[in-house]
């Protein structure tokens, strides 16, 4: 792919990233043609802004850019690679605070376009020469795994069904080396995995479950689980039109875990990784699960159908039970679980439950380091009386409006052994503003953040 990264390039215009109080500096070493010329167009240093510079021939001689601000660093590069002519640039110096690799990145991920349906739409022509010090192995593998999600994400349901989902998830297993199964439709009752036939069985394309594994088998595990609603209609309990515009985005989870999953293998962490990928559409149709039916999930927990919409517990809840079993050294779900929590922390902040203190500081730790941010939220237990069924172990909702986010991952808990660290993240995976390195649509949460603690842990 490359990235619209290059090797030097001679010749290549500088870029001068400055903040307010760099920029007078700046003027008083600059020619004057190019101070002038930088007043003259207003020029102020506000992040994210760019000017460019003449030579004194009339040709392009530079760039200035506008750092600091709310953005971190990394993205300081991030909205020129589409803006800028092209050509070849270079960054004079890395900006105070910043890291090389981690702005290499910003800019690597400001070349995205999701392009399989619209040809025109192609990245800009200015390309970045790999700024010293950034570790090019890593920015790779890093936003090869962030375009994937965002291409799965992106794609709508018509071509990214259950089958679709899977498809992608083998060709992933495939390029590492890995292991991989897909058990598919009613064999989903042979093996024991009776919810994630439940929610999918209602769509003519039949549900199934992705499992990968990879690496030595005495390495640490780490199990990575993924909701994979290809769509979610709400099943009988019917979403209305607004909350189910959306829904080809409600198997971000799958695609966030399984692009992160790509980028370990790639990297050859020293882990025994798994992958498990619940794939399915949640339907309608005569055989469709309904309201007030009861499940007997694959830990033996019954479960009490309350919502049909609340679909993503169930299918993640065989699969944390299945995950739990051979009791990993971290297990991590990710889903695009509920609107309860964007309504806690708004669309850019993604929700982290986690049953270990210690881990919950170095994930959000992680998620700071990387731009990548994550922000804890209880598992209130004195909560999970209203996910109290009075015919079954538990409801899959809870009655009243309050805590929605809290109440799912509660009722996820039930289903990972105590002694079990684990970290569940309730995504939006969906940029509802573009932003440097981050345009308007799908987006790959707490992958860069997940990475870098399990890179950094067992590298
Ligand atoms: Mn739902
Ligand atoms: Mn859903």
């Amino acid at each position: 792919m490359g990235f619209s990264l290059i090797d030097g390039g001679d010749g290549a215009v500088p870029i001068v990233a400055l903040t307010k109080d760099g920029l007078a500096q700046w003027r008083e070493q600059a020619p004057a043609w190019q101070r002038d010329w930088a007043a003259a167009i207003g020029f102020a240093a506000e992040p994210g802004k760019f000017a460019l510079l003449p030579g004194k021939e009339g040709g392009l001689a530079g760039v200035l850019v506008g750092s600091g601000g709310d953005e971190a660093a990394m993205w300081v590069l991030a909205g020129l690679s589409e803006s800028l002519p092209a050509g070849n640039y270079r960054l004079s110096a890395v900006p105070e605070g910043g890291d090389a690799g981690q702005i290499a990145l910003g800019w690597a991920l400001g070349t995205y376009a999701f392009t399989r349906y619209q040809e025109k739409k192609k990245p800009g022509a200015a390309r970045l020469v790999w700024p010293d010090g950034a570790d090019r192995g890593l920015v790779e593998r890093l936003a090869a795994a962030v375009f994937l999600a965002r291409d799965l994400i992106s794609t709508p349901a018509s071509d990214m069904g259950p089958e679709e989902l899977a498809a992608a998830a083998a060709r992933v297993a495939e390029a590492a080396g890995a292991r991989y199964r897909v058990v598919v439709g009613d064999e989903l009752l042979r093996e024991n995995y009776p919810t994630i036939h439940l929610v999918g069985r209602a769509s003519d394309r039949p549900p199934r479950l992705v499992d990968i594994a990879w690496g030595d088998e005495r390495a640490p595990k780490v199990t990575l689980v993924g909701k994979g609603v290809c769509f979610d209609s709400g099943g009988l309990d019917l979403k209305p039109a607004s909350g189910m515009l959306n829904m080809k985005k409600d198997m971000a989870g799958a695609a966030i875990v399984l692009a992160l999953g790509q980028a370990i293998m790639a990297a050859r962490l020293n882990v025994r990784l798994r992958v498990l990928l619940p794939c399915v559409e949640n339907s309608v149709a005569g055989n469709a699960m309904r309201p007030r039916d009861i499940v007997r999930t694959r830990k033996g927990i019954s479960v009490e159908i309350g919502n049909t919409d609340a679909e993503g517990r169930l299918i993640l809840c065989d699969g944390l039970a299945e995950a739990a079993s051979e009791t990993p050294a971290l297990l991590v779900d990710i889903a695009t679980l509920t609107g309860a929590a964007r309504v806690a922390l708004g669309p850019e902040l993604p929700a982290l439950f986690c049953n270990d203190d210690a881990l919950a500081a170095v994930l959000v730790a992680a998620g700071a380091a990387a731009d990548d941010p994550l922000w804890r939220m209880p598992l209130w237990r004195p909560y999970r009386r209203n996910l109290d069924s009075k015919i079954a172990d538990i409801n899959n909702v809870s009655e009243g409006p309050h805590g929605g986010a809290i109440t799912a991952a509660l009722y996820l808990q039930e289903f990972v052994a105590p002694g079990i660290p684990w970290a569940h993240l309730d995504v939006m995976a969906w940029n509802t503003r573009a932003r440097p390195g981050r345009p308007e649509g799908a987006e790959a949460q707490t992958l860069r953040a997940l990475y870098g603690h399990i890179a950094g842990r067992f590298g």
